[in-house]
């Protein structure tokens, strides 16, 4: 056997001792899809406590209307050496309109919305390059799971390796009939709620919506996205 191939078969023992604890395994270790094995259609988002729950909240056809509710969870696998709630993370809460997009776009994602930009999706690559942040979706892009694989796909980054899922949407309705909307911050507070193994986390949107979480955010302007610079505010922040 080569020195290469010893290396290798150490690399794929040790995988085996220590899966990733950002990907959602079975009891033998193996990996399972994020997205939801009952509705078919949400996203299991990591819990803590080795619990991954479906969002619950996917659009099936692009319309708001027809949001599915589905309370599938998913514990993982029993073989797991430690506790993701004791590693310490950092997180970038990410917003795509405004954000990896302007108002120059002409890129269409598949569902025809304004698409994102090459160059502002490998800013994002550089940060999270430099910091080794994980990513959270808290954009409107939640409600468009059609979307998703576009998005990663763009942003070049491996979804099962860069994200932590999304925030929840936290839509209400009064009993008037009225629908309510929370303030992205709150959102984004609950799901800081059931994650204590984050250490730090910026907000990036081009809204401001962020309420006590809005020392947090780093704001782009929603005509021309993120830029350098910005970025550079981002990396300061996480890297603290
Ligand atoms: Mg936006």
């Amino acid at each position: 056997m080569s020195i290469l191939s010893n290396h290798e078969s150490n690399m794929h023992q040790i995988l085996r001792e220590f899966p990733s604890p950002k990907v959602p395994r079975d009891d033998k270790g193996r990996v399972v899809s994020r997205i939801c094995p009952k509705c078919d259609v949400g996203i299991l988002q990591y819990e803590g406590d080795r619990i991954w729950r479906c969002n619950g909240l996917a659009d099936r056809e692009n319309t708001e209307q027809e949001l599915i509710a589905c309370d599938y969870t998913f514990e993982h696998g029993t073989n797991h050496p430690r506790s993701m709630s004791s590693e310490k993370i950092k997180v970038l809460f990410l917003d795509v309109d405004g954000v990896l997009n302007g108002c120059y776009t002409r890129e269409r994602a598949p569902g025809g919305c304004t698409g994102v930009e090459p160059a502002k999706c490998a800013i994002i690559r550089r940060i999270v390059a430099e910091t080794g942040c994980k990513i959270v979706l808290s954009s409107t892009w939640r409600r468009f799971s059609k979307n998703l694989p576009y998005l990663w796909k763009s942003l070049g980054l491996d979804e099962l390796d860069n994200s932590l899922g999304q925030s929840p949407i936290l839509d209400g309705r009064l009993e008037s009939g009225l629908y309510t909307s929370p303030q992205r911050g709150h959102e984004i507070q609950a799901w800081l709620d059931k994650h204590p193994e984050v250490s730090r986390f910026v907000i990036v949107d081009d809204d401001s919506d962020m309420a006590h979480l809005k020392p947090h955010l780093v704001q782009t302007d929603g005509r021309t996205g993120i830029t350098d610079e910005i970025a550079n505010k981002i990396i300061e922040g996480l890297n603290v």
